[in-house]
């Protein structure tokens, strides 16, 4: 039997993606260093190669031995901030180890690939909601890093017949509503986690910056459910499968929810209220950023399921509530 390789499937979007693709009756095999990802978020894969993306001969052999015929590319660093921190390490990771990756596989002959990018290839939008049409103009180095492989799969594609569809996930958020999976980010710096543990008097919170031209004035996002996310990477590889062409499509709810609305949709759930202070803003932080994805939606028939921002709250917050480490002991969590 063939199976799907995983990069990054120990990670957030990667292990829920694994969860699906077994759901699907596909053979998966999860490569990751777990630098960041968690073993035990494996669970669901048939077999799991500790590994660097940029070390070709494992990469290769991981490739051989499980017969794999498509890719799912979730391996990445993922922190905006960071990027601009450290623009090289964004580089090394994420532009040269994706060109590894595609490398073994036009060495290995393996035709598809599901690439993971991000609404950060688009910079301030010009205009919303933001299309794949809308102009990609990158306004830290990771959204650049992105890009750049977005940039080279057309050329990958006419030389090598290396199909694949990129997916932009707009803010992904939520957890497995079987309770099986979550997120556990080492810090976590995302914003429904964070609130949900303000809401549950483990840690401090601030909203960074309330004077934004919006509404509320704070930030408008388009919070998307992990498991929606990836619903979407079974269609894409469905859609290579069946000889579809190369695509690009934006994820997101197309629904704009200010940080206050998350506060609120919080507090609502959690039962109990969020101590929010005011802070400033982040550095990179675009006012808007809300998707359209009315394309996906109609060439692939993707239909998200968790929509609505209390459903995506409530099982960010049940696997919260159950695991306050993420996937580590209390005692891990303790060192
Ligand atoms: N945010 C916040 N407080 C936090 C974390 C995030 O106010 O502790 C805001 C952040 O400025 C942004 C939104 O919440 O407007 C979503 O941020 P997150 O880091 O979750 O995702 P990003 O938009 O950076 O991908």
């Amino acid at each position: 039997m063939t199976s799907v390789l995983v990069t990054g499937g120990a990670g957030y979007i990667g292990s829920h993606a694994v969860k699906a693709l077994s759901e699907s009756g596909l053979r998966v095999v999860v490569y990751d260093n777990l630098s960041a990802g968690h073993r035990e978020a494996t669970r669901f894969a048939d077999a799991f190669v500790e590994g660097e993306i940029q070390d070709a001969d494992t990469l290769r052999s991981a490739i051989r031995d499980h017969d794999v015929d498509a890719v799912m590319h979730f391996a990445a660093w993922l922190s905006v901030g960071d990027s601009v921190r450290d623009p090289a390490g964004y580089y090394r990771n994420n532009v040269m180890g994706a060109l590894a990756v595609l490398d073994a596989m036009v060495a290995e002959h393996v035709p598809r690939l599901v690439f993971s990018s991000t609404a950060a290839v688009f910079g301030n939008p010009v205009e919303t909601p933001i299309t794949e049409e809308h102009p990609k103009q990158p306004i830290n180095a990771y959204g650049e890093t992105k890009l750049a492989i977005e940039r080279a799969l057309p050329h990958y594609g006419r030389a090598y017949g290396l199909r694949s569809v990129v997916l932009r996930y707009f803010n992904a958020a939520g957890a497995d509503p079987d309770g099986a999976l979550g997120e556990d980010h080492d810090p976590e710096l995302h914003l429904i986690p964070r609130a949900v543990d303000a809401a549950l008097g483990r840690d401090s919170f601030q909203i960074f910056g309330d004077d934004y031209d919006t509404p509320d004035g704070t930030c408008l996002r388009d919070y998307v459910h992990v498991t929606d996310l990836a619903a979407a990477h079974i269609l894409a590889l469905e859609s290579l499968r069946a000889g579809g062409p190369s695509a690009r499509y934006n994820l997101g709810n197309g629904q704009p929810t200010s940080v206050r609305d998350v506060v609120d949709a919080v507090a609502r759930v959690v039962g109990r209220q969020v101590p929010v202070a005011i802070g400033p803003r982040r550095d990179g932080d675009p006012a808007v950023l809300f998707a359209s994805s009315a394309r996906i939606k109609q060439e692939l028939g993707w239909k998200p399921r968790f929509e609505h921002i209390d459903t995506i709250v409530r099982t960010a917050w049940a696997w919260r509530d159950v695991r306050p480490a993420g996937y580590r002991t209390a005692a891990q969590a303790e060192r």
